[in-house]
């Protein structure tokens, strides 16, 4: 395959079949940066509304690096992966100090921010700053995977770099972001990462080895993934005088630092919780209402919880008891007030939809 003329076939396919992106519209540093770490982990169509909305509400560098956690939560509530939204905050922080509020034009420079990587600091150099370097994200490894028709896993490091050495051979050092938004278009769209890719559409299928092979979908090889994990956890609506309690996770783990409702290891029966949970309130001839709610489940990258639910009525004299971690990390909040200032992780979205 002659590596030279991938990008002369792939640019000009672009310049015609390109997306309309809300961040492709001003691409300045910061719009790319933004859209970047959101497409890491959400849908393009989903992160368009997710993108306009924390542009909105922070537009520029200086806003990010000041707004409190909690705002900043909320606005990256149902993306998940939060710590990405603290490290953007840490770099947003590190870019007013020591860049004076302008993000670097280089791509080892970016690498030195938190939660920019490779990919990302490739994106933001080559789209903002029209630098010569590649952004090798999954698109640009799957495309590559199938036109070297590349045998390595491709999470191992030297197929990696097999892969990145080939793009780097195909990179217009003159249109680099072109370049770069073109896979991420072309991969998007055409050479699909589930399902059989579109050859037939394909600007490279010419140069392709795996054009119309039915093999092009065993491309890029990967290794036996590891089966999940499983959790079993009992949430808990506990409800006082139209308020609910939310408690903040702790510092370290799955969803750290996050409000969520209370939870117990395991599936606990009503039995259960009717002893636990009697003992706060002062009144104990007032007896709590127990009701058993559905059960749900979240699957995060390599865990998965299984919930069951109740939602313990407590008598108004109810109290959280002292020194314990919950009195500490605990909050009283009305419905309402949970839906709109309190980012929520979706892990809870079906208990979430039970408040009343
Ligand atoms: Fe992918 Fe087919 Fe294009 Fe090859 S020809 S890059 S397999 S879509």
């Amino acid at each position: 395959m002659n590596i030279a003329q991938v990008s002369q076939k792939l640019l000009p396919w672009y310049q015609e079949h390109r997306r309309i992106l809300p961040w492709r519209e001003s691409p300045t540093p910061y719009h790319v940066w933004i859209s970047e770490i959101m497409l890491q982990q959400t849908r393009v169509e989903a992160a368009k509304e997710y993108y306009l909305r924390f542009i909105r509400s922070l537009p520029d560098v200086f806003a990010l690096a000041d707004v409190s956690e909690q705002k900043l939560m909320k606005l990256w509530q149902g993306l998940g992966y939060y710590s990405r939204v603290r490290n953007l905050q840490k770099a947003a922080r590190a870019v007013v100090e020591e860049f004076d509020g302008l993000l670097p034009g280089s791509k080892a420079e970016l690498m030195t921010l938190p939660g920019i990587g490779p990919y990302t600091a490739g994106a933001i150099a080559s789209i903002a700053f029209h630098q010569p370097v590649i952004a090798p994200d999954g698109n640009a490894y799957r495309i590559f995977s199938r036109l070297l028709r590349e045998e390595g896993f491709v999470e191992e490091g030297k197929t990696r770099k097999r892969l990145e050495e080939a793009m780097k051979q195909a990179l217009d050092v003159e249109h680099p972001g072109a370049f770069n938004q073109a896979l991420m278009d072309l991969g998007a769209t055409i050479c699909l990462p589930n399902g059989k890719p579109l050859c037939e559409r394909c600007p490279l299928q010419a140069l392709c080895p795996s054009a119309f092979r039915e093999d092009a979908t065993s491309f890029p090889r990967k290794k036996p993934k590891k089966a999940r994990t499983r959790e079993q956890f009992t949430v808990l609506l506990l409800e006082c005088g139209g308020k609910y309690l939310l408690q903040k996770r702790t510092k370290k783990g799955l969803l750290a630092e996050l409000w969520g409702f209370p939870m117990e290891e395991g599936h606990w029966s009503e039995e259960q919780i009717q002893e636990k949970y009697q003992a706060w309130t002062s009144d104990e001839c007032i007896p709590l209402e127990v009701e058993n709610l559905p059960p749900a489940r979240h699957i995060f990258s390599h865990i998965e919880w299984e919930m069951i639910g109740y939602r313990v009525s407590l008598p108004h004299s109810c109290a959280i008891p002292e020194g314990k971690d919950m009195h500490e990390r605990g909050q009283w909040a009305t419905p309402d007030e949970i839906v709109d200032s309190y980012p929520i992780p979706s892990a809870y979205r079906a208990y979430l939809s039970l408040l009343r």
